[in-house]
């Protein structure tokens, strides 16, 4: 799918903890590509919902949120920064209670059809490294290479745990656990873009590997693609 784009589209999907923001991040960064975390999209959406409807029960008002708000990412020297309506919301969406939020929001069609429009238009000139639960599968079915990253439970209720440290935020292994197992149901049953591998997408267990390792595989699957897809261009 290369002919009209400057590079892949690399989509990234899994569930939470399963480390595909820190590989996305520097595989985007190795290529020279650009690097677009969609999960921090259903975020600002979930703290804008949950200032306004609390109860975040008004479907309405929430859908109203992602069709008015300006969700901007950009980089600031190597750092991904979330603004929303200007505000830099980076840190204040990497909350516990933000990410449930999200999860909820994220689970209504009319803020998914806002926002995969969105990245459709942010990815459409390809040389992109997507992720989030539904870029294979929703936001671009053609992507040159899909990878479904996954880890063990224990593995990613420690990675995230160990995020929220780095946040000065201290949090059980056991709070932890419910909270991914939790997102992670909501995420894999909703009706609308629900998580899930689909065949084209090569499975990655993270459990046992470092993030040099997995970024170096990342690496390599797209180097093999980007030689099939020239092969095609030119009919080989
Ligand atoms: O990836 P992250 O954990 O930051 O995503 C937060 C939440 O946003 C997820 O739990 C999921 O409910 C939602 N999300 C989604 N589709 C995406 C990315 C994230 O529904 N493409």
């Amino acid at each position: 799918m290369l002919n009209s784009r400057q590079g892949l589209v690399i989509a990234i999907d899994g569930p939470s903890g399963a480390g595909k923001s820190s590989v996305a991040k520097e595989v985007a960064r190795r290529l020279g590509y650009l690097y677009i975390d969609t999960g921090a999209m259903y975020r600002a959406v979930g703290l804008r919902a949950l200032q306004q409807n609390p109860e975040l029960n008004e479907p309405q008002v929430i859908a109203a949120i992602a069709a008015s708000s300006r969700i901007e990412l950009k980089d600031s020297q190597g750092q991904l920064r979330v603004f929303l309506d200007g505000e830099d919301v980076s840190e204040a969406i990497r909350a516990e209670p933000i990410s449930q939020a999200a999860s909820i929001v994220s689970s209504l069609s009319e803020v998914r059809r806002v926002l995969v429009n969105a990245q459709q238009r942010l990815g459409a000139h390809g040389a992109v490294v997507m992720e989030g639960r539904d870029i294979g599968t929703k936001v671009f079915p053609d992507a040159d290479l899909k990878i479904f990253m996954d880890a063990s439970e224990h593995t990613r209720a420690r990675r995230r745990q160990e995020d929220n440290v780095r946040r000065g935020k201290t949090i059980s292994l056991q709070e932890m656990l419910s909270e991914i197992r939790e997102r992670d149901q909501r995420d894999s049953q909703r009706a609308d873009s629900p998580l899930i591998q689909t065949e084209d997408a090569i499975y990655l267990d993270t459990s046992e590997m470092s993030l040099e390792e997995v970024i170096q595989q990342v690496l390599r699957l797209a180097k093999e693609r980007q030689g099939a897809t020239m092969q095609n261009q030119v009919g080989i």
